[in-house]
């Protein structure tokens, strides 16, 4: 079991505020911390929930008569019941005002649990750089007012004073802070049913675009923290709390508007993103030259020619790809249209281009599952590999190590892998030995595959992911045993290579 206290140590800068490093060597792969969260509760655009389990509510609590059910449950909390049935307000007020759910259970750990109350008032809100913002003032609007307009605490909390400033932080350390929680996949409502948890531990953590630990939280809301390469003693843990596949102005973007910060590690300062080019777009004035934003210079620069581009160019071309991206629909010859059209002017690992193409690849493995394998040539088997392989090296430099998307990557490379090889047989192009060759490296990729995806809870979609990769497994073993019983049928006594 994961000791927090012996692998990690809570230091303290003026840049950073409170974060964590590395107590001792850790191994990839091992636990670093067990968190229960210290509230749940569900997003500010959630519709109406029970409030036990957060799926569609259909009833109300027949103690306090206002926090909503649904059929499963009879019971909530029972602090959070107690206070709605003394609190005095109306009957429809979590039905009129739901968004107030979260901060109200924030407020009575006051007096339901003083420790974890104060655990979290050391969490950063960031209040003064959200002040008067839009999140700040749909904050006002739709929590602020509500509770103290409806005197929901008034004369109830003995020793805590419910101001606008206060709930306002509680709102911030949900929008800084929170972890999503996701799981019970088998609930059909499993995909709006998200809600999300303050682990003021896991929190500590600093952001960086190339993370060193992989976050699993289970459907009982358990957060399991996890160390994706070797760190060693004295290093700085990391957790990536924007998305791998976003270009550097996206991901910039995305943190400064919801964590308040600009993010200056390796890969934000690298303008080809670690060789990746995820925002490059491509020289008009040399063959392969690759053009990619210096911010000191506000400058495109080619990596080849020095040719620098105007602005207003690349945002043109970066505006109608993006315009067509959003556009296209999700069919292969379409994707493939918008795809060959701005590979012209984008690198083929713009970020804009990659996401075209994991629809794309998306589109070839529906495909494959519903149509007669006469409708899947070769050609378009052949397509998907790529496009998996191409992922693949992208994704093994910004998430180096044990990663949730390398391991669906992967999986879904075994499957390309597996596909194609079983095509080629069939069309006669590659022989036996060719066959068990490849199939070994589907076995191979798959399981490279499992051995990243086993830190996923099984309630949660990868975990259920992973259920099927060890399936998949065995029948891929299944169908290597069987190739490597027909050998001796070979003519010619082609000695075949054991693959094990
Ligand atoms: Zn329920
Ligand atoms: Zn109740
Ligand atoms: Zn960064
Ligand atoms: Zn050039």
């Amino acid at each position: 079991m994961a000791r927090f206290e012996e692998n990690c140590e809570i230091l303290e800068s003026d840049e950073l505020g409170r974060y964590l490093v590395a107590k001792r060597d850790l191994a990839r792969g091992q636990q670093i911390l067990v968190e229960q969260p210290i509230v749940v509760g569900p997003y500010w655009d959630s519709g109406i929930r029970c409030l036990n389990c957060f799926r569609n509510s259909c009833t109300i609590c027949r103690k306090c008569k206002r926090a909503p059910l649904c059929f499963d449950c009879t019971t909530h909390n029972e602090t959070e019941c107690e206070f709605y049935l003394n609190s005095g307000l109306n009957i429809n007020f979590l039905f009129d005002h739901f968004n107030v759910v979260t901060p109200v259970r924030c407020l009575l750990l006051a007096s339901s649990n003083r420790a974890k109350f104060d655990e979290m008032m050391t969490m950063e809100a960031h209040t003064e750089e959200r002040r008067d913002t839009d999140i700040w003032n749909a904050h006002e609007k739709k929590v602020v007012r509500p509770l103290l307009e409806n005197k929901a605490f008034d004369g109830k909390m003995e020793n805590l004073k419910v101001t606008s400033e206060l709930i306002q932080r509680i709102c911030g350390f949900f929008d800084v802070n929170s972890f999503e929680i996701r799981g019970n996949m088998d609930d059909a409502q499993q995909e709006e049913s998200l809600i999300r948890g303050l682990y003021p531990k896991a929190a500590l953590m600093a952001h960086n675009c190339v993370s060193n630990t992989l976050i699993s939280v289970d459907g009982d809301a358990n957060l399991r923290l996890y160390v994706t390469t070797p760190v060693k003693k004295g290093e700085m843990l990391f957790y990536n709390y924007t998305r791998s596949l976003f270009g550097t102005f996206e991901r910039r973007t995305h943190l400064k508007l919801g964590k308040y910060f600009v993010c200056t590690c390796s890969r934000c300062e690298d303008p080809t993103e670690l060789g990746t080019h995820l925002s490059s777009v491509k020289c008009t004035g040399c063959d392969d030259g690759l053009c990619s934003y210096y911010a000191e210079e506000n400058k495109w620069r080619c990596n080849k020619c020095a040719k620098e581009l105007e602005e207003t160019y690349v945002n043109n071309v970066l505006s109608d790809a993006r315009k067509d991206a959003f556009e296209c629909a999700n069919n292969i010859d379409e994707l493939e249209r918008v795809i060959a059209k701005h590979s012209e002017t984008l690198h083929p690992c713009n970020s804009i281009i990659l996401e075209l193409k994991q629809s794309l690849a998306g589109e070839i493995r529906n495909l494959c599952l519903f149509s007669p394998p006469s409708k899947v040539t070769e050609k378009l088997l052949l397509r998907k590999f790529h496009l998996c392989q191409e992922m693949l090296t992208i994704l093994r430099v910004l998430e180096p190590g044990i990663s949730r998307l390398t391991g669906i990557a992967l999986y879904e490379y075994h499957v390309a892998l597996w596909d194609l090889a079983r095509k080629k047989f069939e069309n006669k192009v590659i022989f036996v030995k060719e066959l068990l060759e490849e199939l070994a490296k589907a076995e191979g990729g798959l399981k490279e595959s499992i051995s990243m995806l086993l830190f996923e809870h099984p309630s949660t979609p990868e975990g259920q992911l992973t259920k099927r990769a060890m399936r998949d497994l065995k029948d891929l073993r299944e169908e290597i045993k069987q190739t490597q019983a027909i050998v001796p049928e070979i003519k010619n006594g082609q000695k075949v290579v054991k693959v094990n």
